[in-house]
């Protein structure tokens, strides 16, 4: 039998392959992977390298490779089938009978879940009018929620009882183990049943179909060895890395520019001022995942966290995460208010909307905090500040964008616009003497691995950076690459790109049948190539698509029986030669 590809993308997704591979061999982090020694063969030095962000593994050394399944069955020797098992029990995910109908059996699981989920966002609603909840509604008052922001978003209060959930399941009818796998209750080691909730104000987390997944709650009492939010833990229809606050309102919204707070309060507070484009994550840091999401609906994001440090810092950890899958990020800050629930409270929403328009570029929001670090006007620190100006400028790939910036940093620093670009020119030559290092190779590259080489790092490229896709895509189509293998993944990268869906490489390796096949595009997407030298990037790509197109013009000049097909390839080939392609 053969499990669904959800399935399989299931246990993936839960078995993080960092974790999974440091039990086996220790692994140190070093900038965004980690390295150790290889577990499949015996060395001193470690070439063993792991991306959390990609969740694949590779050794330089012998060439091992492949996602978390791949890992398990090299190194318990297991068949993929009880590899599936394995990984499955590692984190507790219900895997059919060999002879029972799965799809049909989770299906039925989640089904009954939204039930659940619906129901008791129903009597966490009415149990406002309860008058226990005085609490909770004297708490929404204060902060000014009015009655039809309390309906939209459907909140709610969880009676200070301690199996008032549990008992109302009873009574509908649902049976323990069910009530348990909604997350809403647990049972304690003396088998007495708990709700999780108890004594919160609610705040239902509904998906994008709008079905209620989940469940926040804050604490409303001042004790201080409660936590002061409480989520639903991860069921089989909720994942807090995978789903955002407020995104079936959002999505209505239809800009494309969408809103990143840090709270529930936050995205209410907005959406009373009239600012239905806001989402937040859930009691997690905003992370890759999150980006598939986001992804469908919006392409630009403004970063709105509270002002504090801990806002600022997960500021800077959410840029990156944004600019790497081709959103456009700016940040807006609020001032003398510790968050937007609170400013929009002192200074009203058309402040507010002033403030999200005035919202700035994010390289803009990175070399302000940098400035915070240094004294200006002490020689040295000023040195030491344009160094690290000059470097976060480096990182835009576009000369005009770079442009912009150095004449804002030299506005800053009083440093010269020649002195800046210098410094920037500098850093992008010295990236590349770095990635000469990487990618030196045995002496012994002959005309076909050439080939190979190119083929790889331009499906890597393709895969990588949506911008330079679109450039590429009216030059290359997946049928230039010829070899089979890289031709299907090709048309999965073209898909992807074209229906703008993020490409995650372990989720793309699973798609291939064969461990063979699997490390093979593993490996493609484990190069390493520098994106900071647009110059040079800009020309190993063109060489590069030259050996690709150049393959696949003369295996049809040598091999096609049709004469005008043989005409027309050569023409295309001479002219191909002429093209100069700017990224
Ligand atoms: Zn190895």
């Amino acid at each position: 039998m053969r499990y669904s590809d959800d399935i399989i993308e299931d246990i993936r997704f839960g078995n993080d392959l960092v974790e999974i591979i440091n039990s086996y061999t220790p692994l140190k982090q070093r900038g965004n992977s980690y390295i150790g020694l290889c577990p499949f063969h015996k060395e001193n030095t470690p070439s063993f390298s792991v991306s959390p962000d990609k969740q694949l593994y590779h050794c330089f050394g012998c060439g091992a490779s492949g996602t978390v399944y791949n890992f398990i069955m090299d190194i318990e020797n297991y068949d993929f089938l009880d590899t599936i098992k394995y990984l499955a029990d590692r984190i507790n995910y219900p895997l059919p009978e060999p002879n029972g109908n799965f799809d049909n059996k989770v299906l039925e699981t989640k089904q009954i879940l939204y039930e659940i989920h619906k129901l008791v966002a129903k009597k966490f609603y009415q149990n406002l009018s309860n008058p226990q909840a005085k609490i909770a509604n004297d708490y929404l008052d204060k902060r000014g929620i009015k009655p039809n922001a309390r309906i939209k978003f459907g909140l709610g209060y969880s009676l200070f009882k301690k199996d008032d959930i549990y008992t109302f399941l009873k009574e509908k009818g649902y049976n323990d183990d069910i009530i348990l796998e909604s997350g809403l209750v647990f049972k304690t080691k003396n088998n007495t049943f708990f709700d999780r909730f108890f004594g919160r104000l609610m705040f239902p987390i509904i998906d994008v179909q709008g079905r209620v997944i989940a469940f926040g709650g804050r604490d409303l009492t001042d004790n201080k060895n409660t936590a002061k939010y409480l989520n639903s833990p991860d069921t089989p229809i909720f994942n807090k890395s995978y789903n955002l606050y407020s995104i079936n309102i959002a999505k209505n919204s239809k800009n494309k520019e969408f809103i990143l707070v840090e709270g529930y309060m936050d995205v209410i507070a907005l959406y009373q001022a009239g600012i239905t484009n806001v989402v937040a994550a859930l009691g997690t840091a905003f992370n890759e995942n999150h980006i598939k999401l986001l992804k469908k609906y919006a392409n630009k994001v403004i970063i709105l966290f509270d002002s504090d440090d801990a806002g600022i810092k997960a500021t800077l950890r959410a840029i990156p995460i944004l600019t790497n899958n081709g959103i456009y990020v700016r940040v807006a800050q609020v001032e003398n208010a510790k968050d937007p629930d609170e400013y929009i409270a002192k200074f009203g929403t058309k402040s507010f909307i002033e403030l999200l328009n005035n919202a700035k570029s994010y390289i803009s929001f990175q070399i302000k905090q940098k400035m915070q670090e240094y004294n200006i006007n002490d020689p040295i620190q000023k040195v030491e500040f344009t160094k690290q100006v000059s470097k976060i400028i480096s990182s835009l790939s576009s000369p005009v964008e770079r442009d912009v910036f150095i004449k804002e940093a030299s506005y800053i620093t009083k440093i010269s616009e020649e002195a800046i670009s210098q410094e920037i020119k500098l850093i992008l030559s010295n990236n590349n003497d770095t990635q000469k290092l990487v990618n030196k190779k045995p002496k012994q590259i002959i005309q076909n691995n050439k080939l190979e080489e190119a083929r790889q790092s331009i499906l890597y490229i393709l895969s990588t950076n949506i911008n330079i896709y679109n450039k590429l895509k009216n030059y290359i189509k997946p049928e230039d690459f010829l070899d089979d293998l890289y031709v299907r993944l090709a048309k999965i990268i073209f898909e992807y790109n074209e229906n703008n869906k993020v490409i995650y490489p372990a989720e793309i390796v699973l798609k291939f049948q064969t461990p063979e096949e699997q490390k093979q595009i593993s490996k493609v997407f484990m190069l390493k190539l520098d994106f900071s030298n647009n110059d040079k990037l800009e020309k190993i790509i063109n060489d590069q698509l030259k050996i690709i197109k150049k393959a696949y013009f003369d295996k049809i000049i040598t091999e096609d029986k049709n004469f005008e097909k043989i005409q027309q390839a050569l023409n295309e080939k001479k002219s191909f030669d002429k093209i100069y392609i700017n990224i």
